[in-house]
């Protein structure tokens, strides 16, 4: 089966749900799935049932939420790109059917992974894998090279009423 490249962005709640939920697919049809969450360092709830299930997701981040460029550390630089590494060997071994790389299209906003880098992962794509890209701000061209591109447009957001990120809801 031949996999295409999707692109879940936009500033409204839902990319890494989306993602989580395909992967839910996935696995109920026996796919392989592989996660990496860049910027993440926390144990979200997804991690201990995706463990579970038999689903490798690493994550390439600091326990720091990273809310602008001065809040990057040399850790945070270091840990994406380890991450970078890391998912070019994922991809180049062919093991998996699914893979989903978690807020990597922010992490070209913060500068901490290049556009050119997301498109060369693009291009080692094996033919079969399916990959998913989420995050805000996805660059121009990685759009463009994208095979569906989903933009979660924000109608509301409880943020602004203050309401922080919530344990089994946020993260
Ligand atoms: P989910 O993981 O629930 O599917 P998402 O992946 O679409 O959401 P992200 O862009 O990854 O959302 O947002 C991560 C966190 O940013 C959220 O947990 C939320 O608390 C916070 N957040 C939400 N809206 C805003 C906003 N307008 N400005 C800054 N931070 C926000
Ligand atoms: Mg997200």
């Amino acid at each position: 089966m031949k996999g295409y490249v999707q692109v879940y962005t936009g500033n409204g709640k839902g990319k890494t749900t989306a993602s989580l939920g395909l992967i839910m697919r996935a696995l109920g049809k026996n796919l392989k799935v592989y996660m990496a969450q860049f910027m993440k360092g926390q144990k979200y709830g997804e991690l201990n049932i995706l463990e579970k299930l038999g689903v490798l997701v690493e994550r390439f981040g600091t326990d720091e939420c990273i809310m602008s460029p001065k809040d990057v550390s040399e850790e945070d630089k270091i840990k994406a790109k380890e991450g970078y590494s890391k998912v070019k060997e994922i991809l180049l071994s062919k093991k998996y059917d699914l893979v989903v790389l978690d807020e990597i299209c922010v992490s070209t906003y913060f500068n901490l992974i290049t556009e050119e880098e997301i498109l060369h992962l693009i291009d080692i794509k094996p033919s079969e894998t399916e990959l998913v890209l989420t995050g805000r701000y996805a660059p121009k061209k990685v759009i463009e090279r994208a095979d569906l591109v989903t933009e979660m447009m924000e109608i509301k957001h409880y943020y602004s009423q203050g309401v922080m990120a919530r344990d089994g809801i946020e993260r």
